[in-house]
């Protein structure tokens, strides 16, 4: 989910404007929608109270954090590496994360490793 996709998912009542999205702020007691979202070049959300409410204080309301504005940072690093590895009669055992010190399947005499990309 990106993160602008996380907010309107906490802004129900959300309507496109030609500049984004406006919503009933939920860092303050809104009746009338005063807050502004739109989303960044780089992917990050942009919120706007008109009535003058900070980021860290919208966000609060949400339920989420100010890093939830933020795309994650070279997300396809964060994925481990994951081996397939196979038992001595060719059976996929399951797929284990790399980080883990040694493999299970490899003490129990597992035979070769496939390296999945
Ligand atoms: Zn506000």
């Amino acid at each position: 989910m990106s993160p602008i996709q996380a907010v309107l998912a906490k802004l129900p009542d959300a309507k496109r404007t030609p500049q984004g999205w406006r919503a009933k702020c939920p860092g303050h007691k809104d009746t009338n929608p005063s807050l502004d979202v739109a989303e960044g070049d780089d992917g990050r959300v942009l919120l706007t109270c008109r009535a003058g409410c900070d980021s860290a204080r919208v966000v609060d309301g949400m339920g989420l954090g100010l890093k939830n504005l933020f795309p994650p940072r070279e997300p396809r690093r964060q994925q481990p590496t994951i081996y397939q590895i196979k038992d001595a009669q060719g059976q996929g055992c399951r797929a284990c994360p790399r980080r883990l010190p040694r493999h299970r399947e490899e003490r129990s005499g597992a035979q070769e490793a496939v390296l999945e990309t």
